[in-house]
């Protein structure tokens, strides 16, 4: 299993220096994998991502939150398209950086809803995947549609909804991405949906419920961990942590990360490193037995 750190654990800016400091700081964690955030990615040099990842030995994912202009699920086609497009490129970046997987909100915007989506958003959205999941494939990336809370989205919610929703997208290379704080904000608990998903779940986020350090909050990882050996979940499995300590304007301010839950990243990092692999071996010790 690849476990791995979000980016905006260790930088908010993603230049060649900002790079530099995620990697370094991931592979000093002992983590396998770096995931980027890839909100701008016409503003990445894939060349340079991959030298930085391999040059650390971690492998690299992508994430990312469309915007009110780029919302795939809007009635508004040129809003739409700007939405593929920009997906597209997401996909080049991952797959000329050496990463096989794009994760996070790539069905709507990331941001808070005053409406439902309509069932015509609904369904040009899933169209749009099912195109996009194509390109993907055929550059070697997965990608996978994060399951986050009401405020952050009105398509997905529950893994339920993120089950229906690819029925409607109905294409092989697109799956589900779980996260710890959205399920449990939104669940019924953190094991009968990650049951229910099974072999759909390809990504898994985890964060604590105020989304500071593993362990210190309300999220039960105890029975998200059993359920995730029991659907053999074999990874990506990424720590994602923010604090006002490391901001990015843009995805710090539509996140509402306004605190400040921790100073230091190195320390945040390799404890949640620890809590991770303790859960996963932990677990273990009662399957085999
Ligand atoms: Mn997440």
């Amino acid at each position: 299993m690849q476990i791995g750190v979000h980016g905006l654990v260790f930088t908010g800016t993603f230049d060649e220096k900002g790079l530099n400091v995620a990697a370094s700081g991931a592979s000093a964690a002992s983590f396998d994998l770096l995931e980027i955030p890839l909100m701008d990615p016409f503003a990445f040099d894939p060349n340079l991502v991959g030298r930085i990842l391999s040059d650390n030995e971690l492998s690299m994912s992508a994430s990312l939150g469309l915007t009110p202009e780029t919302d795939l699920s809007s009635d508004d086609k040129a809003v739409a398209k700007r939405g593929e497009d920009l997906l597209t490129r997401a996909i080049e970046v991952v797959s000329e950086s050496g990463g096989s997987s794009l994760c996070g909100v790539i069905y709507s915007a990331l941001t808070k809803y005053s409406q439902p989506v309509t069932p015509q958003g609904y369904r040009n959205s899933a169209a749009a995947l099912n195109r996009l999941g194509e390109t993907a494939r055929q550059a070697g990336v997965e990608l996978t549609l994060e399951v986050v809370n009401r405020y952050e989205t009105n398509i997905i919610n529950t893994a339920r909804q993120g089950l229906s929703f690819l029925n409607e997208i109905a294409h092989e290379n697109v799956h589900l991405h779980l996260d710890s704080y959205h399920m449990n904000i939104e669940e019924s608990s953190m094991f009968e949906p990650i049951l229910e998903a099974g072999s759909r779940v390809r990504y898994v986020h985890i964060g604590e419920s105020h989304r500071g350090y593993l362990g210190t909050g309300t999220v039960d990882f105890d029975s998200m961990f059993r359920a995730l050996a029991l659907i053999n979940y074999d990874g990506p499995m990424v720590f994602e942590s923010f604090s006002n300590t490391v901001v990015s304007d843009e995805l710090s301010n539509t996140l509402g990360v306004w605190r400040n839950l921790w100073q230091s990243s190195a320390d945040l990092a390799s404890h949640a490193n620890r809590f991770m692999n303790d859960k996963i071996r932990a677990v273990k010790s009662i399957e085999d037995h």
